[in-house]
């Protein structure tokens, strides 16, 4: 990970209320809405996954900003799978000055809802040249999909070099390899009876409790 000693928090707030900015202009922040959440917990703020890559020009500066966090490691490969990620890993690898492959992982929900990622026999004999392994990922509501992911890179025997997304839904959730996130920001979240919202009679306008097709269920 970057040396983030060295940069003073005041300098950290700025620069995330900047990026927080680009996630705005994209569409894909909603800070208007009125969310109840799986813990039962409502919220105003939502990003919308399918939303974040839908303007190239953004998701390259967001790749960017992703590159630049990890321009001092040796990264030979990305390692992405769902498609914004994918999107958005590519611009990561492009963007990144050790030019590492992209490569991406299938994602398949097993009989009892795990998740399960594999790649094709193509990209596992990428390994055997350099094994330093970025993972990128759009948005990380859970985290399953970033721990199946090091576990793969594990089981190929590649190092994993941190962890890069948009935003993690929970800054709570902690990974064994630095995370670094666009946003860095747990949303503020309220119990029903002292939801701002609900006060002011605003009726609510989505519901997290959809399970695995509902998308933000799976990161
Ligand atoms: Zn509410």
């Amino acid at each position: 990970m970057p040396n983030r000693e060295k940069v003073t928090p005041i300098d950290e707030a700025i620069l995330e209320r900047l990026n927080r900015g680009i996630l705005l202009r994209t569409g894909a922040y909603k800070t208007d809405d009125h969310i109840v959440l799986r813990s039962g917990r409502h919220t105003s703020e939502y990003v919308a996954k399918a939303l974040v890559t839908t303007e190239p020009t953004f998701t390259e500066g967001l790749g960017g900003i992703i590159a630049d966090r990890f321009s001092r490691f040796p990264v030979d490969l990305v390692l992405t799978t769902g498609y914004g990620a994918g999107l958005l890993g590519h611009c990561v690898a492009r963007a990144h000055p050790g030019r590492p492959r992209f490569i991406f992982a299938t994602k398949e929900k097993t009989g009892t809802k795990r998740t399960e990622v594999s790649l094709v026999p193509e990209y596992r004999a990428f390994f055997a040249e350099g094994g330093r392994v970025l993972i990128v990922e759009d948005i990380v509501t859970t985290g399953e999909t970033v721990r199946e992911l090091i576990k793969l890179v594990e089981s190929m025997g590649g190092q994993v070099v941190g962890i890069g997304a948009i935003w993690q839904r929970s800054t709570r959730m902690k990974f064994k390899y630095p995370c670094f996130t666009v946003v860095a920001r747990d949303v503020p979240t309220f119990a029903p009876d002292e939801c701002p919202m609900c006060r002011q009679g605003i009726p609510v306008t989505r519901t997290l409790e959809g399970g695995p097709a509902d998308e933000e269920s799976d990161d």
